[in-house]
């Protein structure tokens, strides 16, 4: 039987998972289809409730769904329950358990660049479900100060209890937009420069990147954003989103198939999906 995944988003056109995902199916021999399949907000519990079908071994989650499609699962995983955010779910015969893999895809990428977060000064730009994932992994990973950035302050407070209640010892703070003065790692977790806004970059206003400073952007379409090519003019070290979107879409490609996920090769389609909007960072996935 032909078994399908779904990316539920909105918007959804700009995402390379169905190539990267379908070239790793084709090359296990797998008879499965990856679709987008664009979710306005009032449609989601719907189309969650499909996912249940038999011929539906689950789906991924994007923009603007992760926290809200949690409430809409049948279980979650313990990584997705401390971080209140959904990326994958697994249709387990009827039964559709939550994961999240962006924690996974944040760990590959910070070990890839060398990215040593214990003694660095933070700022996490965004406070949704890309945010919340980066809080977490950089945290797991031994970060001593955090700080996040949101337009809607609320979230920014709810993502900060959220890291205090599973690390206590971490010192996190809000809209200290001052602390990008003396950043060691920039972090832009905002559609803020995703394809076709390409010209806009999250910096605050009159904020410069310091000596030094490490900027990673989730944002892969265009791979070099404004935010990375400002930070690489200002001298930074610079990961683009691409490392990080083919190593959660490997751990999630796990989950639902049992098989391990052909990285090299889906690491390859998304490249190739992207052709014409930048140079990727090869080793952001070896
Ligand atoms: P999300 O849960 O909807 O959160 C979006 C965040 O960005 C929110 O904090 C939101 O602020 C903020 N934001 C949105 N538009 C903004 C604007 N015009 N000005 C200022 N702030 C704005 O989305 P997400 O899932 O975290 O995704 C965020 C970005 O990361 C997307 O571009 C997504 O494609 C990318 N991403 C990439 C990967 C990867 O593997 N490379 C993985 C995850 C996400 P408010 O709270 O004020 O609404």
């Amino acid at each position: 039987m032909l078994k399908r995944v779904f990316l539920l988003g909105y918007p959804v056109a700009h995402s390379v998972s169905p190539a990267m995902q379908n070239a790793a199916f084709r090359a296990l021999g797998l008879p499965w289809q990856y679709e987008l399949l664009a979710t306005p907000p009032a449609k989601l519990r719907e189309v969650v409730a499909r996912l249940r079908r038999a011929d539906c071994a689950g789906a991924n989650v994007t923009i603007p769904h992760k926290q809200a499609v949690f409430n809409l699962v049948d279980q979650v995983s313990e990584t997705a329950r401390k971080i209140g955010a959904v990326n994958t779910i697994i249709n387990d015969h009827g039964r559709l358990i939550g994961d999240n893999t962006d924690v996974f895809g944040v760990l590959q990428t910070s070990a890839q660049a060398q990215i040593d977060p214990q003694a660095a000064q933070i700022v996490i730009m965004g406070a949704g479900g890309g945010a919340r994932a980066v809080a977490f992994a950089l945290a797991q990973a031994g970060a001593a100060n955090i700080c996040i950035l949101n337009r809607t302050p609320s979230r920014a407070a709810e993502l900060i209890d959220t890291i205090r209640t599973h690390f206590p010892h971490l010192s996190v703070a809000a809209n200290c937009v001052d602390a990008i003065d003396h950043a060691d790692i920039i972090v832009n977790a905002t559609p803020i420069g995703m394809s076709p806004h390409v010209g806009e970059s999250p910096m605050p206003r009159g904020k410069n990147f310091p000596r030094g400073v490490i900027a990673f952007d989730l944002v892969y379409r265009p791979l070099q954003t404004q935010f990375l090519r400002d930070a690489g003019i200002a001298g930074a070290q610079t990961i683009d989103g691409l490392g990080m979107l083919v190593h959660q879409g490997a751990a999630s490609f796990q989950m639902w198939t049992k098989q391990n996920a052909p990285i090299e090769i889906m690491f390859a389609a998304a490249l190739h999906a992207l052709n014409g909007d930048g140079h990727a960072t090869l080793s952001n996935c070896r």
